[in-house]
């Protein structure tokens, strides 16, 4: 399991007795926080009293694979000169904890001695500053430590950096390039590894074909018995279905082979493959491999970077498209789909696998799940590049039930109020240059997108809550 460093502040002055008292404080204190937060193993690391040993556990911290982010705190003051030179070495994210061992003061007992020990309030300051003096991105949690307030923000915080250590590694596959002539989904491909970590390439769909070709009748016959298991078949054209089935079993070796966590295709590049990739592509986005279409690679890595900050918690996320409205005034809807690609994981009932043509791209008819959208609140995330930066646009969601039966419509479907209301929502997402294209999240929040936004450095524009 990945883990934070749990890193706790003093100084020389203060003498044995002292130091031994803060070690045995802070390794209690992240014992506990190592059972509350989940996702993560809290690490108590030895107290820093000097800047080599501030140096030493920061650069430490940087270097260790399993350390997602740090968690320091000052539980005496602490000099902050001393954290200059670990903290320019840091390339975690960090946390900043403004907490203290006791919770009450013993106001009966209360000493010279017991004000040196736990004096967070000094040393935190100190700390905070020099955090500000050096223009650090970072989270800064105030309050008792054992405050359920406190530790659902922790637990964020440990989210996110495990968001953002995936990030860092994850390797994007374009099938093919972006669709010719679409401004938003594209981007700078060199910045996105820069800030977010993501390293994007163009794959050959040929590579795929290849691949394809060699599935086993067998490999069909295991992935057809996974779908028959997952979804009901409403479909005779079986031969269909197994076509997506041998693309999935193609596809999850590719991913395999090539270590890619979310990958893009698009449908003016499908040569060697009968069907556009339906199926199989909306069953591989439940498992949180990121998918865009048309070569959208942003969308297709926040999708996965976002999937791993939901680990672990209830809901739903996905890549959605912005399609068409019900436009019914003071009920205005919107109905979000694809050409095939809903992630089952929005699905409200069992999915149905289904063959119907396509309209676009001269193919055969492809397998596709179709089914109905959850309900809920949710947030609709997405990224573009402004040329100068990127930019985040969140906004706030709620899912709502299809209001009648769309027996005509061959997609799944997810429909949604734009909030705060239709025209206020819309236009402000437009202004905003949001994209067709967006992450679709009824596990995440507004919290969790304001300090991803915050500890990569991304701006991010928020709407309607
Ligand atoms: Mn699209």
């Amino acid at each position: 399991m990945k883990k934070l460093y749990f890193i706790t502040g003093s100084q020389d002055l203060y003498g044995d007795e002292t130091l031994k008292q803060v070690a045995l404080d802070s390794k209690e204190m992240a014992a506990f926080l190592d059972e509350k937060i989940g996702g993560v193993t809290i690490e108590w690391q030895p107290t820093v009293r000097s800047s080599e040993e501030a140096e030493d556990v920061l650069v430490k911290a940087s270097a260790d694979k399993e350390c997602v982010g740090v968690i320091t705190w000052m539980h005496t003051f602490s000099p902050a000169k001393m954290w200059i030179k670990g903290l320019q070495r840091l390339v975690k994210p960090l946390l900043h904890l403004h907490t203290q061992y006791n919770r009450e003061l013993p106001y009966k007992t209360i000493d010279m001695d017991f004000m040196n020990l736990n004096q967070a309030a000094h040393g935190d300051r100190e700390y905070g500053f020099i955090c500000t003096r050096l223009g650090l991105n970072r989270e800064v949690v105030a309050g008792y430590y054992k405050n359920e307030a406190v530790l659902k923000r922790i637990a964020r915080f440990a989210d996110v950096a495990r968001a953002m250590d995936f990030s860092h590694t994850l390797r994007v596959a374009m099938l093919g390039n972006n669709m010719r002539d679409v401004a938003v989904t594209d981007g700078d491909r060199v910045e996105s590894e820069i800030r977010f970590g993501w390293n994007v390439n163009y794959y050959g769909l040929g590579d795929l074909v290849d691949l394809v070709d060699g599935v086993t009748a067998e490999e069909i016959a295991a992935k057809m018995a996974e779908y028959k298991a997952k979804y009901e078949m409403n479909t005779d054209d079986i031969a269909a279905v197994e076509e997506q089935a041998k693309y999935a079993v193609a596809l999850e070796k590719f991913l395999k082979k090539e270590r890619i966590g979310a990958f893009t295709d698009t449908f003016q590049d499908l040569h060697g493959l009968r069907q556009l990739p339906g199926l199989c592509v909306q069953d591989i986005m439940a498992t949180g491999v990121g998918f865009g279409p048309e070569g959208d690679y942003k969308t297709s890595a926040l999708m996965a970077v976002l999937c791993k900050m939901a680990e672990g918690r209830e809901g739903a996320t996905a890549f959605l498209e912005d399609y068409t409205y019900d436009l019914t005034e003071g009920n205005e809807l919107e109905l979000a789909s694809h050409m095939l690609e809903v992630s089952p994981v929005f699905a409200a009932e069992k999915p149905k696998i289904e063959v119907h043509p396509l309209g676009i791209g001269g193919k055969e008819p492809p397998a596709r799940l179709v089914f109905g959208g959850i309900e809920g609140k949710g947030i609709a995330v997405s990224m573009v590049d402004m040329g100068t930066h990127f930019r985040l646009i969140c906004a706030a969601i709620e899912l709502v039930k299809q209001p009648e039966e769309m027996p005509k419509l061959p997609v799944a479907r997810v429909m949604w109020k734009i909030l705060p209301d239709f025209a206020t929502g819309a236009e402000a997402w437009i202004y905003a240059g949001g994209a067709h294209h967006a992450v679709v999240s009824t596990a995440l929040t507004k919290e969790d997108i304001a300090l991803y936004a915050k500890l990569t450095g991304t701006e991010v524009v928020f709407i309607g809550f």
